[in-house]
């Protein structure tokens, strides 16, 4: 066990009002609200063109510390829907099209026979498809894709295979396709079980049975799992109508995880939902109150669900509890086995008593990827903007994005490990409270305070963070707090280019060739 750390000696005053000045800038640049914030600010821009970013995978491969007990994943981002929702807060989406849909294929298979090749050595032990919804794709279309991803990269046994789908656009040669290739989570985007709602979305006529036909198609409980996604807080909806949708589909033979979402107004959903007063699309998430989680509580106990809120309270996921059950010691194991995380660690900091959060299985986003593990981790992203994480080496977005013309291109940031261990540190600090020496020593070559002596020395100072046994344990603070207190984590360079971005100085479209 290595000996506490001592605070580092202080900067000079001058050097301390200057940062504290940058930092006031930095906020009003764009405020700051949350530490994950923190962790996405970024210095300046390059650009590596495929055969480049080519190159980079392959050295990434060769460096023995990638090769050991990191993970690996593969991400593959169709950005097109049948019709754009108005409430989808993601603005890089397009209504498909047969051309658009051939354009895309054609890019991602020929990323495919470029990047498949240089990660030759490299186990990947999750896919997930994502957009959009990927189930837009004609079946023929998948299938092509899921062949290519088979023969050209390298597969954990059991790795994991996710989808992200939309009941309308969904049918049984497409469900064949995904079950012949091993995909066992399905997620689909519902909302409501209304038609006229739905339709009043720009959603199409979607109804209770279009959704009943899909959850029929796919496999059954044992084999896999579905989550549906519902949203609160739409225009027309009410408590009572999502607990009347909750109840259908808990009574469903096929049982299926229900995510409640808080919906994000959005300036065009106001407007055309809401006459424009924002108050009135609050209101309308008012209602989602205790009374209403008292009568969700009742209806998960009639058939037998758990609930599990997020501390925002903005989403409620329904998982039926006898799966959870039988799958729990299969669940420390995926994890153990899948995402590298050491079980041992997280015994011995349960018998300390710290927090220790470890997500249900088929439940991992990538940020609770990126906080659990406990070697390098590469995400390989495939399609118009998706990211890829290369482990010390780069940290990037596919280009163009939907629609786009030329060649494909990567833009983003040059990464060092010490850059890692930044954006690793700041989840760490907010979902653990502790950020552990020998844990970041195993996976980054250095300490905190090696890593990060400035910041260390003011977190030490303020009260923020204090040596403890092993490592730091840092204050609960509320997210806008700690997300200050983090901006000491961020080198002053990428300060300057973060807030010369906001305040509208170089464009992220045209970053510099390297
Ligand atoms: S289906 Fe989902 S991703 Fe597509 S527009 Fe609607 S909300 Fe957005």
């Amino acid at each position: 066990m290595p000996s506490s750390p001592k605070p580092p000696p202080l900067h000079s005053t001058d050097v301390r009002q200057r940062r504290v000045a940058l930092h006031a800038r930095a906020d009003r640049a764009s405020r700051i609200a949350t530490p994950s914030q923190v962790a996405y600010i970024r210095g300046r821009q390059k650009r590596w063109t495929e055969p480049e970013l080519a190159d980079l995978w392959t050295s990434a491969v060769q460096d023995t510390h990638n090769r050991g007990s990191g993970s690996n994943h593969l991400y593959v981002h169709v950005p097109f829907c049948k019709s754009i929702c108005s409430f989808c807060n993601y603005d890089r989406l397009k209504p498909s099209t047969p051309h658009a849909l051939k354009d895309w294929l054609t890019r991602v298979m020929a990323s495919i026979q470029v990047l498949g090749p240089a990660t030759e050595g490299l186990e990947f032990h999750s896919l997930y498809f994502g957009g959009g919804t990927p189930s837009v794709l004609p079946s023929r279309m998948l299938r092509t894709v899921f062949e290519a991803l088979d023969q050209s990269f390298t597969w954990h046994p059991r790795a994991s295979r996710s989808i992200e789908l939309d009941p309308a656009v969904m049918n049984a040669a497409k469900a064949q396709s995904m079950m012949d290739h091993g995909f066992q989570r399905y997620s689909f985007g519902v909302q409501t079980l209304e038609s006229s709602m739905n339709s009043a979305h720009n959603r199409g006529p979607q109804s209770e049975d279009t959704v009943r036909r899909c959850l029929d198609l796919l496999p059954a409980s044992f084999l896999g799992s579905v989550a549906v996604d519902l949203l609160l807080g739409l225009d027309g909806g009410s408590p009572e109508r999502t607990l009347r949708d909750v109840q259908r589909l808990l009574s469903h033979p096929r049982r299926p995880i229900i995510d409640l979402f808080h919906l994000t107004p959005t300036a065009t959903y106001v407007e055309a939902h809401f006459g424009g007063s924002i108050d009135r699309a609050r209101e309308e998430l008012a209602r989602y109150d205790d009374q209403f989680d008292t009568q969700l509580d009742a209806l998960a106990k009639q058939y037998s669900y758990t609930i599990q809120r997020r501390e925002s309270g903005h989403c409620r996921t329904l998982e039926p509890a006898n799966v959870m059950e039988r799958f729990q010691p299969m669940r420390w194991a995926m994890h153990v086995r899948q995402y590298g995380i050491d079980a041992w660690r997280v015994a011995r900091r349960r018998m300390s008593g710290r927090p220790v959060h470890i997500p249900p299985l088929g439940l991992l986003s990538y940020n609770q990827i990126m906080t659990a593990r406990t070697g390098p981790l590469n995400l390989l992203g495939l399609g118009p903007s998706a990211r890829t994480q290369i482990f010390g080496r780069a940290s990037v977005s596919t280009h163009p994005s939907a629609g786009g013309s030329g060649p494909t291109t990567y833009h983003g940031q040059s990464m060092t490990a010490v850059d890692e261990l930044r954006r690793f540190v700041v989840f760490q600090i907010r979902d653990q409270k502790f950020v552990e020496d020998a844990q970041l020593a195993d996976l980054f070559g250095q300490t905190l305070a090696d890593a990060l002596p400035e910041a260390v020395a003011v977190w030490a100072e303020n009260g923020f963070a204090r040596p403890t046994e092993g490592g730091w344990t840092f204050a609960s603070l509320p997210p806008r707090e700690m997300g200050l207190n983090l901006l000491w984590s961020i080198p002053e360079t990428d300060l300057l280019y973060y807030i010369k971005r906001r305040m509208g100085g170089p464009s992220k479209r045209h970053p510099d060739p390297h």
